[in-house]
């Protein structure tokens, strides 16, 4: 059974008296930083001046500083600037000024995993995941709840890493929810696996093969959208609320009899070895390591892979859709 820290079982004591200083204000960043100062934490926040959010961080009363200066006044130091620029922001700006018995704190654990931040011995290192964007993090601790976290600690220097974390945790409301102990290692595995395999490649893919195998067939795509992306969301909205067997109930015996028939013969264990072939990709590295690549060379597969998306059949009707039903446009 994993471990599990409720609200009562933490203390943010380990905070009291330290600095935090919290690498940008973008998603996660912004609502960790108002979160934590609710929370009676002295939180600064660092960015790179003249940025977009620096005007941001003004309006929601901080004092935004220079990254350098801020991680030098810390004793704390949250990275929540994105995965790909961390590694150089951190080389150039935050470890000249770490000190011993300092903490580094991130939200994900990819740089450390693959050994592309390699901070000194005397430094705690730590995480705090939130299982949830940013905004939804900031929403629930304003509404008195919180969204669950996974916590882990790489490296104890201090001895106290895991006090630190758990009140980092708590700060940010997620013991509210509940936070779960893991390690850097699984919770950078499973989130790009996740991801890659189920929540941002496999279900989109789902989706838009559902939609053209539909237009194949003839059928109008206004029809198809509804059938195959529209009501994705209601069902998974059961789903998310009552469990599987909970959604089974509410749907029509056709449409259980049909799925669960039918289902299994379509996402079949070909799906399973194709998942089981990119899960190895990134247990091995090589996703990393072409990710890293492309990021560095300027992005433009990503690039052409976004406008590809645009310009899907799928995306052309459902923002005539999307429009017609007052959902909002990006
Ligand atoms: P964002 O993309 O929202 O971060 C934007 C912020 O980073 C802005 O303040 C921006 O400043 C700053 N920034 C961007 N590039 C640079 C740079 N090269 N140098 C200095 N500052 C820069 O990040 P997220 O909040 O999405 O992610 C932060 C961390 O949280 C990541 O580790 C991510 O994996 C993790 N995480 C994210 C989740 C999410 O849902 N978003 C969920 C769980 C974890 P400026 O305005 O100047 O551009
Ligand atoms: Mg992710
Ligand atoms: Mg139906």
């Amino acid at each position: 059974m994993a471990q599990i820290w409720k609200d009562e079982d933490v203390s943010l004591e380990p905070l009291k008296g330290r600095k935090v200083a919290v690498i940008g204000y973008g998603s996660q960043g912004r609502a960790w930083a108002l979160n934590m100062r609710d929370s009676g934490v002295d939180v600064i926040v660092g960015l790179r001046p003249n940025g977009k959010s620096w005007d941001q961080a003004k309006a929601d009363g901080f004092e935004p500083l220079p990254i350098p200066e801020a991680a030098k006044k810390a004793d704390v130091i949250v990275m929540l600037i994105p995965d790909m620029a961390q590694p150089e922001v951190y080389e150039k700006y935050i470890e000249p000024n770490l000190e011993e018995g300092n903490a580094l704190v991130f939200a994900h654990g990819f740089n450390i995993h693959y050994g592309l931040i390699k901070p000194p011995k005397n430094v705690d290192v730590v995480m705090v995941a939130p299982k949830s964007p940013g905004p939804k993090v900031r929403e629930a601790y304003l509404q008195g709840r919180g969204v669950p976290a996974l916590v882990a600690v790489h490296q104890d220097a201090t001895g106290k890493a895991w006090d630190l974390v758990l009140a980092i945790a708590k700060a940010i409301g997620c013991t509210r929810a509940g936070v779960i102990k893991t390690t850097f290692k699984e919770e950078t595995e499973t989130d790009l696996i996740g991801e890659q395999t189920v929540l941002v490649g496999g279900l989109m893919e789902l989706l838009l093969k559902g939609f053209e195998n539909l237009v194949e067939l003839g059928y109008q795509p206004e029809i198809a959208y509804f059938e195959a992306i529209n009501e994705a969301k209601l069902i998974m909205d059961l789903i998310w609320q009552y469990g599987f067997y909970g959604m089974l109930k509410r749907v029509s015996d056709t449409a259980k009899y049909g799925g669960l028939t039918v289902g299994p013969r379509v996402i079949d264990e070909h799906v399973k070895e194709n998942m089981k072939k990119a899960s190895e990709r990134v247990l091995n590295g090589e996703f990393a390591k072409e990710w890293v690549e492309e990021y560095k060379s300027g992005s433009k597969k990503l690039t052409e892979l976004m406008e590809k998306v645009k310009e899907h059949p799928a995306e052309k009707v459902g923002r005539e859709l999307r429009k017609m039903m007052g959902l909002e446009e990006e």
